[in-house]
């Protein structure tokens, strides 16, 4: 990305799922606003992505090291911006005297909590994997059990053998970066913006929400990630057609997957909640015929006009925007997490990988806008059967009564602390502002 008036040139090295790139995109036009072309081409993995491709996609993330240092060099920008993932970014970065810079899909609140349980260890000073322990020297007494976090990485194998080096080395790159670009807002998780950077003393700048980049470009809204699987007037009519916070959405990002059993679970649960809701589910329908086994049979029949069902690709954020949307039924994965915050949604949580219990912490526990699905283990929801029951009444809790109305009001009051945040004077713009004059100032210097 080069200048218009060409003081920066920064190179965005985004992740390769849709939960690193959109933000990673969106970030990009960001600063372009600003200051600053796009990479043209890029792969991705999500939930069709195979187990085996996994490892081996994790694997060619080494081999973009030559020709980004090639692009390095032929283009000499003045900062590097890389995905946490690109463990080799700091040391190319350096080969041509330019600050890294780390993108982390994450919030400042989970950078803080992950810090303090490597430091301090608290899940080694408990008697059982169920008792609680309060993350220590973090503001707010957020409690987790040690099953709650992730299990140790496997030791043996080639394969774990290649990922725990590769986790090591993404530590120590991160480590030794300049600092980290955060997709979040200051007024959001205040006290852990302050606690990183006055104890754990690291540069961090809070720029987001990226999303709210599309806010009045419904185009881009729609546009995001990949092609929609609905058309967006049939997405829109349905949601126009419902009283404001009457719908609740099910979604669970870009790259889990159910089984048909668990599938079929959810299905009779959003019947049995009486609720409107849409759900998203990551399956393709080869032609009407097909029977789907995953559905209970005459399912939507009998959910016409109260529910729609999106089969793969959600025009997510035009959802999660829409005066209907009054719940939100997430896996917390960040960019879904933040949406749903400055869509002003309450939500019901349930975590299913590293790092998703933390911000599953975020919005139950700091922010009070989400109840918890009350999954026991880190891979929470999908690792086990889904219990009917708990999220029946998880999405109950969300739409209806004087609980939900708290929870959606301290959601819409925080949304629209976001809005502002992002406007000329906000701290997110501020932000960015620092962020680009620091970057200038470095670049006149060399
Ligand atoms: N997303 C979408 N439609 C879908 C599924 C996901 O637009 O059907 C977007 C969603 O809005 C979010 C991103 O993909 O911006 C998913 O990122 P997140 O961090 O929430 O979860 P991940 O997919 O990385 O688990």
């Amino acid at each position: 990305m080069t200048s218009n008036n060409s003081q920066l040139h920064i190179f965005f090295i985004p992740g390769l799922s849709p939960g690193h790139m959109i933000p990673v995109i969106e970030m990009a036009k960001l600063v372009a606003s600003r200051e600053v072309g796009l990479p043209e081409g890029c792969e991705i993995i999500d939930s069709d992505t195979h187990p085996d491709i996994l490892f081996r996609v994790i694997k060619a993330l080494r081999l973009l090291q030559e020709p980004l240092e090639q692009l390095l060099s032929s283009y000499q920008p003045d900062c590097l911006v890389a995905d946490a993932f690109f463990c080799w970014a700091t040391n190319s970065a350096a080969k041509f005297n330019i600050p890294r810079l780390v993108f982390h899909v994450a919030c400042l609140f989970s950078l803080c909590a992950s810090h303090s349980i490597e430091l301090y260890e608290p899940q080694k000073k408990v008697s059982s994997d169920s008792e609680t322990f309060i993350i220590p020297s973090l503001p707010g007494e957020i409690k987790l059990t040690k099953m709650q976090l992730p299990a140790d990485l496997p030791k043996t194998g080639v394969e774990a053998e290649y990922i725990n080096k590769m986790v090591k080395a993404v530590y120590e790159s991160v480590e030794n970066s300049y600092g980290f670009i955060i997709n979040s807002f200051y007024e959001l998780e205040k006290d852990y913006a302050d606690y990183y950077r006055n104890v754990i003393g690291r540069k961090a700048w809070h720029i987001g929400p990226l999303s709210l980049c599309h806010a009045d470009n419904i185009e881009e809204k729609i546009q995001r990630g990949k092609e929609s699987s609905i058309a967006e007037n049939d997405c829109l009519k349905w949601l126009d057609s419902k009283k404001p916070d009457s719908v609740v959405y099910v979604g669970f990002g870009s790259l889990v997957n159910f089984s048909d059993s668990q599938l079929m679970e959810i299905a009779l649960v959003l019947e049995a909640s009486g609720k409107q809701f849409i759900w998203v589910v990551k399956k393709s329908k080869r032609n009407e015929q097909e029977k789907e086994e995953w559905l209970p049979e005459g399912f939507e029949k009998r959910m016409d006009g109260k529910g729609l069902i999106i089969r793969g690709w959600a025009p997510q954020l035009l959802i999660m925007d829409h005066e209907a949307v009054g719940g939100f039924v997430t896996h917390c994965g960040w960019n879904s997490t933040l949406e749903g915050v400055c869509g002003g949604v309450a939500m019901s949580t349930g975590p299913v990988s590293y790092e998703q219990i933390y911000i599953e912490k975020l919005v139950t526990d700091v922010l009070k806008i989400g109840f918890s699905l009350g999954a026991q283990t880190c891979d929470g929801i999908v690792g086990g059967t889904i219990n009917g029951e708990v999220i029946e009444k998880a999405v109950n809790r969300i739409m209806e009564g004087i609980e939900a109305e708290e929870m959606r009001s301290r959601a819409k009051a925080i949304a629209k602390k976001a809005r502002q945040s992002v406007k000329e004077g906000g701290s997110s713009y501020s932000d960015l502002n620092s962020l680009i004059k620091e970057l200038s100032l470095k670049s006149l210097k060399h």
